[in-house]
């Protein structure tokens, strides 16, 4: 089948390699010139200086007889004139105030997709076309993406919800095994289109292929964001905080006690600074705002991503109020910039809110370091001299005061040793994702203080 993609970020560029993959031709048209030109290098390092997603340089160049991408307007009318499907992957953040779902980008992708499909088949319009919603968006977004292409003169099309699920950082594996597809249509004949897109996953024994009413399909992914953003809340600020509170308490073992319950599951059993990224928060606010403006009661919700706030400033208080740190002049060393491994996302990611507030502390050096993410938080802090570029972790810790680990890339787990032997200033560690646990009474034993998410403060010991 011939599908289009309008919007090539993770979650666009990913699903487009996996249905060229599947056998389909695929265009990915994005307004991002130079993303696109990364993207459609056909090599896979440039592919993954873009997006680093685990094998999915490999997968765009594996298929890459199938799969185009392109700025060029004419070059999607031309390709939209025959195809099945056009699926939306357009960015939909948060209004700042209100938590409102900020449909600017998606509209106007809308609204030129509508004038282009208006004008398929010489104006007549004869060959049918779906339109799948992938964004994350409100419940009703159904019926305003149909307003808006009728609006646009389009005629016979379906409009389909097909929210995605993909995990960054895990998001070709998950999207070539998913454990689950949802469709959200309104007519068979939609539905039918659908299963043949998804032909790999409908006759797959090990996904759940799920049809239901399109507003179910936006409410489903919209409530399973807000699930998960729960638990790590729950995680974070009930059990990190009881674990800081009793001296007694280490969080691994009660991590270990309490997934052994099955009801309890085992995702997200990770104390943290901060949950960061794309989609939890953001996701969070436009449920709290939707509910509000039916009148409901928005507690829960409102109070799930609060707690998550709540963590980094409790994180970074802990270094003045625990550990006696004064910050002015100081040299700090952040380890990590993703919002998580795996990944080069740094949108809201708790590394870019520590530097802002380092900065505002008037701290001399910040000395970052991430194997992947560097370029992207490049763009945020250009014109900032006080933050440095280590080219390895351990050059970005030499000489500092206080190091902070703000994310849990797997390397950093082997720290210890190498603190122990070459820092002999001893700075201050903080350890915002436990990477360390491991070796907290060692390094304490060998004159390190550490502030850890999820333990009481350890004052060094020499
Ligand atoms: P993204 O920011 O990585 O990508 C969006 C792309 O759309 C960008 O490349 C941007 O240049 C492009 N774009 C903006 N306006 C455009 C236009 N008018 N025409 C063509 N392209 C345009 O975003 P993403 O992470 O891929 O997320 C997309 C949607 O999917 C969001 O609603 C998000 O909530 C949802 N989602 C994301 C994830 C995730 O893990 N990132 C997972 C599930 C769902």
């Amino acid at each position: 089948m011939k599908l289009a993609y309008i919007g090539g970020g993770f979650v666009g560029t990913c699903s487009a390699a996996v249905s060229a993959d599947s056998g389909h031709e695929v265009v990915v048209f994005d307004i991002d010139e130079k993303k696109i030109g990364l993207l459609g290098s056909q090599d896979r390092d440039v592919i993954e200086s873009c997006l680093y997603e685990e094998g999915l340089g490999d997968l765009i160049v594996r298929n890459k007889e199938r799969i185009k991408f392109t700025t060029d307007r004419k070059e999607l009318a031309l390709f939209l004139d025959t195809a099945d499907a056009v699926f939306m992957c357009l960015p939909t953040p948060e209004i700042g105030e209100t938590g409102e779902s900020n449909l600017t980008y998606y509209m106007t992708a809308a609204r030129e997709v509508g004038a282009v499909l208006a004008h398929r088949n010489n104006g007549e319009q004869s060959r049918y076309v779906v339109v799948v919603n992938k964004s994350t968006v409100p419940i009703d977004m159904i019926s305003r993406t149909g307003a808006v292409l009728e609006e646009a003169g389009v005629k016979n099309f379906g409009v389909v919800s097909n929210p995605e699920f993909l995990v960054e950082g895990k998001a070709v594996k998950d999207s070539l095994k998913p454990d689950r597809v949802v469709i959200g249509a309104q007519f068979e004949k939609d539905f039918k289109i659908m299963r043949q897109i998804y032909q790999r996953f409908y006759d797959s024994p090990t996904v759940q292929y799920i049809e239901v009413a399109p507003e179910e399909a936006e409410a489903g992914k919209l409530l399973a964001n807000f699930y998960l953003f729960n638990k790590l809340a729950i995680c974070f600020d009930v059990i990190g905080r009881t674990c800081e509170a009793f001296p007694g308490l280490r969080f691994e073992n009660l991590r270990r006690v309490l997934t052994s319950d099955a009801r309890i599951g085992g995702w997200g059993f990770y104390d943290s600074l901060y949950a960061g990224g794309s989609c939890f928060i953001k996701d969070a606010r436009s449920l709290s705002y939707q509910l509000q403006t039916k009148g409901f009661n928005t507690v829960l919700v409102n109070e799930t991503y609060l707690a998550n706030k709540r963590q980094l400033e409790l994180f970074l208080s802990r270094a003045e109020k625990e550990a006696l740190c004064d910050w002015k002049n100081k040299n700090v060393a952040i380890l990590g910039l993703a919002f998580k491994r795996d990944s080069n996302d740094i949108r809201n990611s708790p590394s870019i809110e520590i530097t802002r507030f380092l900065l505002e502390k008037q701290v001399k050096k910040i000395c970052v370091y991430d194997p992947v993410a560097q370029e992207n938080f490049k763009h945020i802090f250009s014109k900032q001299p006080a933050v440095e570029y280590a080219l390895h972790e351990f050059d970005a810790l030499r000489d500092v005061d206080v190091i902070i680990v703000a994310t849990d890339w797997p390397q950093f787990r082997g720290l210890a040793d190498s603190l122990i032997l070459e820092l002999k200033n001893r700075p201050l560690i903080m350890d915002g994702r436990r990477m360390l646990q491991h070796r907290y009474e060692d390094l304490v034993q060998n004159g390190f203080s550490v502030v850890a998410v999820g333990s009481p403060f350890y004052k060094a010991a020499v």
